[in-house]
């Protein structure tokens, strides 16, 4: 590899031996951004392979037997606009993680917390037909963030809960002295314990062949994890095998930008 150590043989006081020793510890830093940077890559390409094929086969369906067949041409249309939804959902959870984090503009403003979490379930309702049962202390005072972000960051919590899940989902917001505190309960799958760390790892996905047929790409975690440091938003999870997920969320009630 084109990373390579200096050798230097110390001599005592020696300034030199100091600044190889220096100069290598950059080396590994580089060298693990370039390994981590490479797999990255390599698993995007990879993620959006999947969709491309389908797309593709579908079209050459619709190509070669669409005529005879019309009944075919709605149902491939049909796989043929939901992978397409995936590859732009992955495509903008991708351009978000390539950007860096201090690059990401905030636009913070006063809003009701409340609301975003009732349309964030509201969606989730509509969309799949599931029911979230939201809860919500009766003071809630404006809260000075990005308001886009913690929509998307609430977005990708609940919608795991829906993910891996079959019951309703509970939400409930708490006013804390200095923060609010967001409680989101599923009882679907759980995550193992050893896993709790590495599902905010990039591409992890603790079930492979399930998350793909639930759409997952195993981004969802690690922009929320990004998202939630931009906003100082503290994250922690309780999970059970079996039993199923909460997921807590504290964010600061006064602006800390
Ligand atoms: P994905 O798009 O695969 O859902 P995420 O990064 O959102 O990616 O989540 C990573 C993995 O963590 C998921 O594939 C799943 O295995 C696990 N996971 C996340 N949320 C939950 C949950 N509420 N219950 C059980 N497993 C979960």
């Amino acid at each position: 590899s084109s990373f390579k150590h200096i050798e230097y043989q110390q001599k005592s006081g020696d300034e030199l031996y100091t600044m190889t020793r220096t100069f290598n510890e950059m080396i590994d830093l580089l060298k693990d951004n370039y390994e981590k940077q490479e797999a990255f890559v390599s698993n995007a390409s990879h993620e959006l392979r999947t969709p491309i094929t389908v797309i593709e086969s579908y079209a050459n369906l619709i190509k070669r037997r669409g005529l005879e067949k019309p009944e075919l041409v709605m149902e491939s249309i049909e796989a043929i606009h939901s992978e397409a939804v995936r590859m732009r959902d992955l495509t903008e959870q991708l351009l978000m993680l390539a950007r860096r984090q201090k690059d990401w503009q905030l636009h913070i403003e006063s809003f009701s917390l409340a609301e975003v979490v009732q349309k964030v379930s509201q969606n989730i309702e509509n969309s799949y037909g599931r029911k979230v049962n939201l809860t919500v202390d009766e003071e809630m005072p404006p809260i000075h963030s990005d308001q886009q972000k913690i929509k998307q960051l609430l977005y990708i919590f609940v919608d795991n809960a829906r993910k891996y899940s079959e019951e309703s989902i509970e939400i409930n917001v708490k006013n804390r002295a200095t923060n609010y505190v967001i409680n989101i309960k599923d009882y679907g799958i759980g995550i193992p314990e050893e896993s709790i760390v590495k599902v905010f790892d990039r591409f992890y996905r603790v079930d492979e062949a399930r998350t793909r047929d639930e759409g997952g790409s195993g981004l969802g975690l690690a922009l929320a994890s990004d998202l939630a440091k931009a906003l100082d938003i503290q994250i922690d999870v309780q999970s059970k095998v079996g039993k199923g997920t909460t997921v807590t969320l504290t964010i600061p009630s006064f602006d800390s930008h």
